[in-house]
Order: structure tokens, then C-alpha cells, then sequence
């Protein structure tokens, strides 16, 4: 694999409520960019979540099993406070459509504030999966639709084992 552009340590963060193919294409694209990527999931006190934050570490985690410069973590409270203490310089954040962008414009003015030296780079999502959502994964499943392109086998196998009850 070529080196990475920066040796800096860049934080994605996230529900990942759960990780879809659209999540794993983009922190594969950081991942070589820069020298360490940690994927970050929010913690349970955010807001409901399908998963526990276990879960989400653990499908998280097996979908990233083969990269070794990223690692899955989890974080409660405001993401600049976690990627401060990471020791991070730059978020990332994936963009799929331009109702995402005001959301992300307004979240990475207000990061700018809380930590001006901090930064966010966005990186737009491949075309495939621009309508990809994990809302969107959970809905269709739950209908009975297949998802395997859009997300890992083991990811699958918990959402199949959620519905069963
Ligand atoms: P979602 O919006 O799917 O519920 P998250 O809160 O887990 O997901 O999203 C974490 C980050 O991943 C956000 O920056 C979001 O814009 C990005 N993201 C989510 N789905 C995709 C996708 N299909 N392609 C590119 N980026 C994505």
C-alpha cells in the first residue's frame, strides 16, 4: 500500500447506527490520506440508536479489519474535545448530497469556533452510494429488502438477528 499524504491523525466520526458500504468507502479514502484514521462512534446518550455502542464499535471494527492504519473508538460529548485529546488536526466527514451540506456547513462553522485548530475535510461520497443512508439500510431490511451491497456480511447477520428479536 503507498504511504499516506500526512502523518497526521484525523478523526471520523459518527452513529455508524450501523456502518454501511457508503461509511467504509469513505474512511478507506482517509485512510490513505492520512498516517492513522480513528473512526469514532458517538456514544448511547446522543440519541436512539438501533445498536448499542458495542455493536456498533464491533461492526465497525470487522469492517476495517483489513486496514490497519484505522482504528474504531468511541466518544461521548462534543467531537473537538475527543479529537483534541486524540491528538487529531483534522475531521472528516463524508457529503452525499447537498441536504447534507447545510447541516455540515453548520456543525463545521461551530467546530471552528470551539477549536480553530482543528479542521474538517469533506470528501464526497461515491456515486453509488449517494443515496445511501444507514436510516435507509434499516428501513428497507425491516421491509424485507435486500441490503448485502450495502453493507458486510456481519452486519447483515445483526440486523437479520435484530428482526428476528
Ligand atoms: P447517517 O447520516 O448515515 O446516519 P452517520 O451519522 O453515522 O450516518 O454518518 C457519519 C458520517 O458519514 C457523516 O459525515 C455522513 O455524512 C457520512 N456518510 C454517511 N453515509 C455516507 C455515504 N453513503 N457516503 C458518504 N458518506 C456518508
Amino acid at each position: 500500500m503507498p504511504e499516506p499524504v500526512l502523518q497526521h491523525i484525523a478523526v471520523y466520526p459518527g452513529s455508524f447506527d450501523p456502518i454501511t458500504m457508503g461509511h467504509l468507502e469513505v474512511v478507506t479514502r482517509a485512510s490513505r490520506l492520512f498516517g492513522k484514521v480513528i473512526l469514532a462512534v458517538a456514544g448511547d446518550a446522543e440519541k436512539d440508536h438501533m445498536f448499542t455502542v458495542h455493536e456498533r464499535i464491533e461492526m465497525a471494527r470487522d469492517a476495517c479489519r483489513d486496514i490497519p492504519n484505522i482504528a474504531v473508538d468511541s466518544f461521548e460529548g462534543l467531537v473537538v474535545d475527543y479529537a483534541r485529546a486524540q491528538g487529531a488536526q483534522t475531521l472528516i466527514k463524508g457529503l452525499r448530497a447537498v441536504s447534507d451540506f447545510e447541516r455540515e456547513m453548520q456543525m463545521a462553522t461551530m467546530n471552528r469556533q470551539l477549536a480553530p485548530e482543528l479542521d474538517t475535510l469533506y470528501l464526497m461520497a461515491m456515486p453509488e452510494y449517494t443515496f445511501l443512508s444507514s436510516s435507509i439500510v434499516k428501513h428497507v431490511h425491516q421491509l424485507g429488502g435486500d441490503i448485502s451491497r450495502l453493507v458486510t456480511p456481519f452486519t447483515r447477520q445483526l440486523l437479520d438477528r435484530r428482526l428476528e428479536g
